[in-house]
């Protein structure tokens, strides 16, 4: 199944350390070597860019933007049009190759590729949305409005854990609005992103569209560096730990260049005793070990009131007893591998910590061991009652670790909610109007995501996602995140036959 896979995306032949949209470039670079988490197969090799055909990728993106911007947006939307249709055709392709290079399961990974779809027709969309405002102006036979253009070349780096979907938000929102980009994805996930730039090059092929306009360079954060630090990138949009957010933010901020971050989270779900205790646990079970707990909006933390504690915590419990861990690609299997031994360390680590610092296991956390688990990467979803304020509980570990927290009154809860140093994802369970709402008020979530009823999991493109404090402050997919790819102009025309001064200013001679 594989091998035709990798064939159909042409990955087995490649060794490239480069695409300019058009083709492949092979790169002298160091070869990396993409394992599956799933069974510690090798699947392929890719090289690493130099810094020579970097160089070479970027000049010629500029070059590209000056074709690529004068092509009108619907025009543009039309070619995302088609990379949409072909995405459909390569779903379940697509789909196994990301479930089996990151491990998520076969139906996140198909998921992730409906994601890119989506983003795909809402993009054709905006491509005749890209609206002004216009304004009157103080002075007579004057007219003031504002347009939006593109910025030229935006740099995409991404994390592993969400190999295609956040590519596919940036990209195709980016280029519908007459940018062209250049993508490093995690060197954890070299060759989804390969597979990706495949179905690119068929619909660029097709269109005549010129090298340059979508590019792919893998390497890893050396590469990543040398992006942030590039006056030519005029946007950097980067996603992954707050680690690296707060590095490439300076690098970019020295140079006072665009910056789009999306970071870590430490999401909670407030659980009242007016909620609907069987759809808490279904958003609450999902949310903690859904992708292995490695989503950005994975819950980590449950606030639970104390009346209903103890009933919520025994379904919780049976709940994880039926849980199977497993090979992703096989449907029974409610959660598959970390992405690698590392991350099986840390996730080891904050077990220790946890236990360190006074928290209770509820549901024992280990490694799993046995043919099945030969990749060394299973661990098993675990659950600790915890303080809020525990280091560890403050910080985000990329596991499938849930914390328990008491609560009396929802005020309190939203304080615990709140006092963590994220700020992406936030939901309450609750059936009470009154609880719901000030959850939502300014006196709520100080999240960029605060959900009613639905858990922190997850979402859909329509809306601008990101997160607040050290999530970052970026906004990506929907709503109107597309302004960040576009720089504002006001315009002000003079249609009379003198010239006055804004603000009557008197200036004569
Ligand atoms: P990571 O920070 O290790 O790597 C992410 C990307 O940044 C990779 O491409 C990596 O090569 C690059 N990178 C790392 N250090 C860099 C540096 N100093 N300069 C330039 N580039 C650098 O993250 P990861 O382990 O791949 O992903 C997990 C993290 O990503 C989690 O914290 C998760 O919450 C976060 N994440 C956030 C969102 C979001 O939208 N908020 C989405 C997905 C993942």
């Amino acid at each position: 199944m594989l091998e035709s896979i990798l064939e159909e995306f042409s990955i087995k032949e490649t060794n490239a350390g480069a695409h300019n949209g058009r083709q492949t470039i092979p790169t002298p670079g160091e070869l990396i070597t993409s394992f599956s988490p799933v069974d510690g197969q090798e699947i392929a090799s890719t090289c690493f860019v130099n810094k020579d055909t970097y160089d070479a990728i970027i000049a010629n993106a500029v070059l590209a933007f000056q074709e690529w911007n004068a092509v009108p947006a619907p025009k543009r939307g039309d070619i995302i049009r088609q990379i949409g249709a072909l995405l459909r055709e390569e779903k379940e392709s697509l789909g196994k190759l990301v479930s089996y290079e990151m491990g998520k399961s076969l139906q996140e990974g198909l998921g992730e590729v409906q994601e890119m779809i989506d983003i795909c027709d809402f993009a054709v969309g905006l491509s005749r949305q890209l609206h002004g405002s216009t304004m009157h102006s103080e002075r007579a036979n004057h007219r003031m409005y504002e347009q939006w253009h593109p910025l030229g070349v935006v740099g995409i780096i991404s994390a592993f854990n969400f190999p295609v979907a956040v590519w596919s938000w940036n990209a195709m929102i980016a280029m519908v609005c007459g940018n062209v980009c250049v993508w490093k994805p995690s060197e954890k996930t070299p060759l989804t992103a390969q597979a990706c730039l495949h179905i690119i090059q068929k619909v660029f092929e097709k269109n005549n569209v010129r090298p340059g306009v979508c590019n792919l360079i893998q390497g890893d954060k050396e590469v990543g560096a040398w992006m942030a630090a590039d006056t030519r990138i005029n946007l950097i949009s980067a996603t992954g730990s707050t680690k690296m957010g707060k590095a490439v933010n300076l690098a970019v901020a020295n140079r006072l260049g665009k910056c789009l971050l999306e970071l870590g989270g430490n999401n909670a779900i407030i659980i009242s005793k007016d909620a609907d205790l069987n759809m808490s646990l279904i958003g609450a079970v999902f949310g903690a070990v859904g992708t292995a707990g490695q989503r950005c909006t994975s819950t980590r933390r449950l606030i639970i009131h104390e009346d209903v504690y103890d009933d919520f915590v025994s379904k919780l419990k049976s709940a994880y007893q039926q849980l199977k861990v497993g090979n992703p690609l096989e449907a029974e299997n409610h959660l598959g591998p970390l992405i690698d031994k590392d991350a099986v360390i840390n996730y080891l680590h904050a077990i220790e910590e946890i236990k360190k610092e006074g928290g209770k296991f509820i549901v024992e956390g280990g490694e799993l061991e046995g043919n099945k688990y030969a990749s060394g990467c299973y661990v098993k979803p675990c659950i600790a009652e915890v303080e809020n304020n525990y280091a560890i509980v403050q910080k985000e570990t990329f596991a499938p670790i849930l914390y328990l927290i008491r609560y009396k009154k929802l005020e309190e809860a939203i304080a615990l909610q709140n006092d963590v140093p994220q700020g992406l994802s936030s939901a309450i369970m609750t059936l009470n109007l009154r609880e719901a709402e000030l959850f939502l008020s300014a006196k709520g979530a100080d999240c960029g995501i605060a959900n009613v009823n639905i858990g922190t999991s997850g979402a859909e493109i329509g809306g601008a996602f990101g997160g607040e404090k050290e999530t970052g402050g970026g906004r990506e997919s929907g709503s109107d995140a597309w302004k960040s790819y576009m720089r504002r102009q006001t315009n002000t025309i003079n249609y009379g036959n003198n010239l006055p001064l804004a603000q009557g200013i008197k200036f004569d001679f």
